[in-house]
Parts: structure tokens; C-alpha cells; sequence
């Protein structure tokens, strides 16, 4: 085999494969949505022993075809509304493609000025529609994990003085960190890779539309000092995963900057709404606010991973990361280096599929977009509250709606009858996803607040249209009239 070859037979199998991407495309609502498989169905038709010799790209897309995609949930279907969305586009998806072509890893500006730069841009093109200040420094991070454990990590350097990143932790250090009862478990998990210690994670109560109660907040924080310890940071969210309550950042910024404290806003999921004028009222208090965090590969059509972070002081968190071998000196000065802006030396040019996306749908086509999908949501809401449609309801089946729709997520129930025990309501609603996801042809989550399963119709997928909602809320009712 020679270059040349190589080349023939990447553009065939390319070609092959755009086919087969279009395909899937066109015929996406004909698979079950959530797949049907049984543990261990995909790994047992495999060999144990890798392929020695090269195979045909007709037999490795045909092995895909026929042992891998009934095993595939199918996140771009436009009847996916379970958990949050991981959307993509065409433009994404093109921009991808370049990315893996190109194969570069950015880590200093000069292994490509390009990467360094475009991310550069496009951070502040995402910082300037979601309405954050000026003085806000983007980089992007795979995830909302690891985007917040950078922000913890940060702010424990700061409120150290950088001691802990060299003598590790000691008695001094009684840190404390606060988020309210529905933050994602992601902020647990980064309190503990940071030191602090679960316990050391204070869950604070929750007001009655599930946000952060605040004066709760205070009063933790006042007792915390009181019995030694030092609040060290409280991580908001634009949005809890499990209702996208938004806590008051305003409030919770002023105690923030009145002890002294670090204040990171988690907006995964709701932070791309920002570019929506009529939300950015949910940011009202940014400028107590030390990082942000939102995620565009949940609902900004730009393909997983792209986790959007912004933060006030970049001397900070360079200062936290920076560690400068031989090997990754460079002579150029005024350039950004993103190895120091984060965890992981290596990184993706992630920046393009986000250009692309960008300039794909142009920041009119995403508010469209994201509005569009806020209206179904308002629908779907309004169908479930409503006896205006093609059935019957009788009198005994209720839908109630859990949680205040913010967006795009409505959070529901059914109660087949009012005089059922909580628990039968519940086992009932776990019985119904269960029913509805085993159709194939709908893809729900469900959570539990207060005791209560809570069924989440988040409405975020690219392709969704009304007739989707429609066909969604028909399916629920038929399926409740079969029990
Ligand atoms: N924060 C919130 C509010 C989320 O809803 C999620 C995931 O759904 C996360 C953080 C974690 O996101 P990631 O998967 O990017 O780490």
C-alpha cells in the first residue's frame, strides 16, 4: 500500500460513508429510540481476539450495520427527551469531521495558532450572546465536571495562597463548599477529587420551585464560621438537573462577596437560553460571579464534548495550573497557552465545530431554534393540563405538572386516581416510562423530589417538531389507557 492508494481508498470509503450518514439520518425515527438490548448482547457477537490482518471497509461498516447500531440509543432521534439533550447539527458534524482530519493537539499556541485563536473567538462570541461581561475569559473544557472542578480547584489555590498545590492540605485549611440540595451530583463528585471531602459539601435547602433557598445559605455559612471553618465557594445553578430551578445568582453572589467567598455558576443545560435577551435576567448579579460554566453540547447543536467555561480572573487559574517543563517553553509572549487553563495537557481544536456551528446557523437561527423548542415545551404543557384534544379524560386521570417549567423541560406525573398511596402513584409513573421507553418510539428520564417520581420531557433535539409532540403526548395516553 502506498499514500496514493491510501488516498483512493479513504475518498471510496468516505464517500460510502456519507452515504450511510445520510441514511441513518433520513431513517432515524425508524429505530427504537432507546435500544432494546440486553446487557452483553453487543459484546458476545464479537471475538475475543482482535482482527490480526486488515479488514474491508465494506466488512467494518457492515459489522457497524449489523452488530453495533441495535445497539445504539439514538441521542439525535427527534423523540429523544430523556435527560438532557447531547445535541449536534450538519454544521457540527462538519466541522468535526475537519477536526479529527486535521489531528491537531493545542496545547500551545504554536502547535497550531489557528486552534489557540479560534478558540479564543469563539468563547467570546458565546460570552458576548449569553451576556456575561467583558472581562470574562472563555476556554473550553469537555464537560461541566470537569469545568467545576477546575473552578473548585481555583478557588481553593486562591483562598491558600497556591500553598495547597505545594504542601498539599493541612489543619489550617477547613474548607467548605455549598450548593443547594438539587445540584448536579457532579459537584460532589469534584469536591471529593479536590480534597475537601463529601462532608465538607453542604447541601443547602431548597426553596418551593426547588432553587436555592439563600437565607438558608447564610444561615450555613454563619454557622460554619462560628464552629471554625472557612466557607470557601458556593456553586450555583442556572438550572438543576432535575427541574432546571434556577437559584438566585444575585443573592447568593451578594453573600458570596460579603464573606469573602468564591462563587461558580453551573448553567450546563439552561446557559445556552442566554442568548435569548428575555432570559438574561438569570444572570442578574454576574458581577459577583467568579466562573461560569454552561454547555453547548447539551443544547447548542454543536456535537459532544463542549463545555463552554468562563472565568473573572484568568491570572488565577493560570496561576493554578501552569507548570512549565522544558519541552513546553515557547518564545512567544502574549498568546494564550490553554494547557495552563485546565487539566489535561492534550486537547482537541473543539473550536472549529463550534465556528461552524456559529456560522452554520448564525446566532439568529440557534435563538430560533432554542425558542422554537421552548414553545413545544409550553405545548406539550398545556396538552397535558388540557381536556382540548382527541381523548377522553376521564375524570379520575390527571396529569400534574411537578416542577415550574422554565424552558424547555416539562416535569409531570400521572395520577391514575387521587385516592392511590403516593407510593402506588410512584410505582405507577415508573411502570409508565418504563412502558413508554420499551416502545421504542419515545425516550424519557425520570427523577425523584420529595418523595415523588417526577417523569421529565426535556424538548431539546435538533430535528424535534410539533408532530413529535403531538405523537409524544398521544403515545403517553394511550399507553396510561392500557394499564
Ligand atoms: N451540571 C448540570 C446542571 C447538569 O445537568 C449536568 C448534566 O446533565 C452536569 C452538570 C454534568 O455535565 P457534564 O456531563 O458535561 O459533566
Amino acid at each position: 500500500m502506498n499514500k496514493s492508494q491510501d488516498i483512493a481508498d479513504f475518498k471510496k470509503n468516505a464517500l460510502q460513508l456519507i452515504d450511510y450518514i445520510i441514511n441513518y439520518y433520513e431513517n432515524i425515527e425508524s429505530y427504537p429510540v432507546k435500544s432494546q438490548l440486553k446487557p452483553n448482547d453487543i459484546y458476545n457477537r464479537f471475538e475475543a481476539a482482535p482482527p490480526l490482518e486488515a479488514r474491508s471497509f465494506e466488512d467494518i461498516l457492515s459489522d457497524f450495520d449489523n452488530k453495533i447500531l441495535d445497539g445504539i440509543t439514538h441521542w439525535q432521534s427527534p423523540n429523544f427527551f430523556a435527560y438532557f439533550n447531547a445535541n449536534s447539527s450538519f454544521p457540527s458534524l462538519l466541522g468535526e469531521f475537519l477536526t479529527a482530519s486535521l489531528g491537531v493537539n493545542s496545547f500551545l499556541w504554536e502547535n497550531s495558532p489557528a486552534a489557540t485563536e479560534l478558540e479564543q473567538l469563539v468563547m467570546e462570541w458565546l460570552r458576548d450572546s449569553i451576556g456575561l461581561p467583558k472581562y470574562f475569559s472563555g476556554v473550553i473544557q469537555d464537560s461541566a465536571s470537569t469545568a467545576t472542578l477546575v473552578s473548585l480547584l481555583t478557588a481553593r489555590e486562591k483562598y491558600s495562597n497556591f500553598e495547597i498545590n505545594k504542601n498539599g492540605f493541612d489543619e489550617r485549611y477547613k474548607f467548605r463548599i455549598y450548593c443547594s440540595n438539587e445540584a448536579h451530583s457532579s459537584i460532589e463528585k469534584d469536591v471529593r477529587i479536590a480534597g475537601f471531602g463529601s462532608n465538607n459539601l453542604i447541601k443547602i435547602l431548597l426553596n418551593s420551585d426547588y432553587s436555592m433557598d439563600y437565607f438558608d445559605l447564610e444561615k450555613k455559612i454563619k454557622a460554619d464560621i462560628e464552629n471554625g471553618f472557612r466557607p470557601l465557594a458556593v456553586v450555583s445553578a442556572i438550572g438543576t438537573t432535575g427541574t432546571t430551578a434556577i437559584d438566585n445568582i444575585n443573592e447568593i453572589g451578594k453573600i458570596c462577596h460579603k464573606y469573602d467567598m468564591w462563587h461558580h455558576i453551573d448553567a450546563a443545560h439552561l446557559g445556552s437560553a442566554l442568548i435569548l435577551d428575555e432570559y438574561k435576567h438569570w444572570i442578574d448579579g454576574i458581577e459577583y460571579c467568579d466562573t461560569f460554566v454552561f454547555n453547548p453540547h447539551k443544547w447548542m447543536f454543536t456535537n459532544f464534548d463542549f463545555s463552554a467555561y468562563f472565568v473573572k480572573d484568568k491570572d488565577i487559574l493560570i496561576k493554578t495550573f501552569d507548570i512549565l517543563p522544558e519541552y513546553l517553553k515557547i518564545n512567544i509572549d502574549n498568546v494564550n497557552n490553554y494547557k495552563d487553563w485546565g487539566i489535561q495537557l492534550g486537547r482537541r481544536f473543539r473550536a472549529l465545530k463550534m465556528w461552524f456551528v456559529i456560522n452554520g446557523f448564525g446566532m439568529n437561527g440557534l435563538r430560533e431554534k432554542i425558542r422554537y423548542h421552548i414553545n413545544l415545551a409550553e405545548k406539550f404543557e398545556k396538552l397535558l393540563q388540557s381536556t382540548d384534544h382527541q381523548y377522553l379524560i376521564p375524570p379520575k386521570d390527571i396529569f400534574e405538572i411537578m416542577a415550574p417549567r422554565v424552558a424547555n423541560l416539562v416535569c409531570f406525573r400521572w395520577v391514575a386516581d387521587p385516592n392511590l398511596t403516593n407510593a402506588n402513584i410512584n410505582e405507577l409513573n415508573i411502570k409508565l416510562v418504563d412502558k413508554l421507553n420499551a416502545t421504542g418510539k419515545i425516550f424519557l428520564s425520570k427523577t425523584k423530589i420529595n418523595d415523588n417520581i417526577i417523569i421529565r420531557m426535556n424538548i431539546g433535539q435538533t430535528f424535534t417538531e410539533d408532530r413529535h409532540i403531538n405523537e409524544a403526548f398521544n403515545l403517553i395516553y394511550s399507553t396510561i389507557m392500557t394499564f
